[in-house]
């Protein structure tokens, strides 16, 4: 785990790219905003060179982030699943980004990955890479992986492939994944990333407005009564979580990404130490833990829920009912509530 490439992975970067012309970028499933930022971010600095890029995803983006320019040019292999098989099968060069385990991508995108033989190169910042990869560039401490895509840029030399369409799409990246740049990953770096992008001519204020101020009336409902009526607080384990069902999600005409950042309201209270937020969907129950202080969220996803992350954000799943799920969820914390409340 590095800030840097080392030399022999900037070289062999170089090398790979240089003899490629099509070239396919994919992130993880449910993208969220450093997932598109990202990958799009990238998209447009390859076509600066001169490469023919593919955005491959397996499903569409919320819509605060379909303004991203690029993103009308991705295929979706829940819509067109044949053009991304071809598009698997023609490639030169793969870039894995903000994911590092295919699993991450879903059942069907994770078959096609593991029958392709090109070249990958993995740019993420999610702990315990797999060992796929032929340069795999990882960094943990990394706030996202949209600055790690503006390193690589730097150090490949390619910086002056960086246009203003890749930077509306890393400052995305960035803003989201670090939570407009307060969670302890960012760095001085990252905002030296971001100062030279606004240096360069990058509009901050439009890419901010973009994603925080376009809500739709159903999502304010939503997270009004998710704070007012689901809200559990136990105190004695310094833990609060949230629930939907997919009755109260269709009340509000639920759209995806309407409860981003919902599972952060919970832990802004005060004196609470772990939170999490559990929502309905089609076979399971999506689960989303967040920390602040020394609790390992990833480790507890990895253990407890069929997940992962980091250290202060992961997610997971239940294959059981909501009711059957905040029992476990419950009775795991109060095993763990006096190392809850000592973090
Ligand atoms: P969120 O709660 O926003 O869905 O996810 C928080 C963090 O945990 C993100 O960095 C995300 O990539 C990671 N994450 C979410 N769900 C899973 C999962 O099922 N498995 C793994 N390994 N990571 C996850
Ligand atoms: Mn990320």
């Amino acid at each position: 785990m590095s800030r840097t490439l080392t030399s022999e992975q900037i070289t062999l970067s170089k090398s790979l790219i240089e003899s490629a012309q099509r070239v396919v970028i994919s992130t993880h499933r449910s993208p969220d905003g450093d997932a598109i930022g990202s990958a799009l971010g990238l998209y447009h600095a390859l076509r600066v060179l001169g490469k023919d890029v593919q955005v491959i995803l397996t499903d569409g983006a919320p819509e605060f982030l379909q303004w991203i320019p690029g993103y009308a040019e991705v295929i979706i292999l829940e819509d067109r699943p044949n053009e991304v098989m071809n598009v698997l099968q023609g490639a030169d060069l793969l870039f894995v980004l903000d994911y590092n385990q295919y699993y991450r991508t879903g059942e069907a995108m994770e078959t096609l990955l593991q029958q392709t033989r090109v070249p990958v190169i993995l740019i993420d910042h999610h702990q315990q890479p797999g060992d796929f990869p032929n340069v795999c560039y990882s960094d943990t401490s990394a706030c996202s992986t949209a600055e790690m895509v503006y390193r690589f840029l730097e150090q490949l030399a390619y910086k002056h492939c960086i246009d203003d369409a890749c930077r509306q799409a890393l400052y995305c990246g960035i803003m989201t994944d670090s939570g407009s740049f307060r969670f302890p990953t960012v760095s001085a770096d990252t905002h030296r990333i971001a100062g030279e992008m606004i240096e360069a001519g990058l509009d901050h204020a439009h890419v901010h407005r973009m994603v925080y101020d376009t809500n739709m009336m159903d999502k304010l409902r939503l997270v009004g009564y998710a704070l007012s009526q689901k809200l559990i607080v136990l105190p004695e384990a310094a833990t609060a979580y949230i629930t939907l069902t997919a009755d109260e999600l269709k009340q509000f005409n639920y759209k995806q990404g309407d409860t981003e950042g919902l599972v952060n309201q919970a832990l802004s209270i005060q004196g609470v130490k772990l939170a999490a937020f559990f929502r309905e969907g089609n076979n399971e129950i999506k689960a989303s833990f967040r920390s602040k202080g020394s609790f390992d969220v990833n480790a507890y996803a990895r253990r407890h829920w069929q997940g992962g992350g980091h250290i202060n954000a992961a997610g997971g799943k239940s294959d059981q009912d909501m009711t059957t799920t905040i029992e476990k969820f419950e009775q795991l914390t109060l095993q763990m509530q006096d190392q809850i409340a000592a973090s």
